[in-house]
């Protein structure tokens, strides 16, 4: 039964990665959620059978149907990223509602990180419903405690947490007047969000991960692509995965350096 389980959570992720795949150019472009997916060049419908994630790009040797344009192999590779990350968020949950909640934080992480390295800015109309949403959660939870449990990790929620946003994205600020614009003002907001994610005594590992994190990727990717110089990082799935890094190591982290031991 439980296979069963993993495998409807892998589909789920696949549905919601070709999802993911819609909202990021759509959002962008401005365009409606409720029409029917095209081809980006002649403009035809795309089919339900054609539009089956990962399956439908193989099937069509990642080409449109109609005219044969080439269909990018990143939207594939996206779907299959948030299809694992949904089997893990499932993996780790002790119950529907913690799944649920987890891959929810996932998925806007995700989204912003993906819209950041394509477009190299933030959707400030979804922006910042997620950020107030996050504030109203953090506000109620000072009353009634918030939290989500996994075997991983707890990501708690409270008054601390609006602490954490407001440190890190002055700190962003900061990183911007010092760096003289190699991060932008997109930066500040999500810093905002993952802050309003993070529990303080979790905050100064996610904020240093990431820096290691995307440091190491800046150093890999000058030395692989030199024409690659210059151009700035996006900063948000940095940002991404120093808040998950956090969930998952910060505690240890604290007790080795505090306490000596793991
Ligand atoms: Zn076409």
């Amino acid at each position: 039964m439980e296979i069963l389980f993993n495998i409807y959570a892998l589909f789920f992720g696949l549905i919601f990665g070709s999802f993911l795949n819609v909202l990021v150019s759509r959002t962008h472009d401005g365009e409606s959620l409720m029409t029917r997916s095209h081809c980006t060049k002649c403009k035809s419908q795309i089919a339900w059978f054609d539009n089956i994630p990962i399956l439908s790009f193989i099937l069509l040797r990642g080409k449109c149907r109609k005219c044969g344009e080439k269909i990018s192999f990143k939207y594939p590779l996206i779907e299959l990223l948030v299809g694992i990350v949904s089997l893990f968020c499932y993996y780790i949950s002790y119950d529907l509602r913690s799944y649920i909640l987890l891959f929810s934080i996932s998925f806007f992480v995700l989204y912003f990180s993906i819209y950041d390295i394509f477009y190299q800015e933030i959707f400030d109309k979804l922006a910042i419903p997620v950020a107030v949403i996050l504030l109203v959660i953090n506000i109620i939870s000072n009353f009634y405690p918030i939290a989500i449990y996994t075997r991983l990790f707890t990501i708690n929620f409270g008054l601390m947490n609006i602490l954490s946003g407001i440190i890190y994205s002055l700190f962003v600020v900061l990183i911007i007047i010092f760096s003289r614009g190699k991060m932008g003002a997109g930066d500040i907001r999500f810093a905002a969000i993952a802050g309003l994610l993070l529990s303080t005594d979790k905050l100064y590992f996610a904020i240093m991960s990431t820096y290691i994190v995307g440091s190491i990727v800046g150093i890999v990717v000058a030395l692989i692509k030199k024409r690659f110089k210059g151009i700035p990082l996006p900063f948000i799935p940095f940002m991404g995965i120093g808040i998950f890094l956090s969930y998952i190591f910060a505690s240890e982290f604290w007790n080795f350096l505090l306490l000596g031991k793991l």
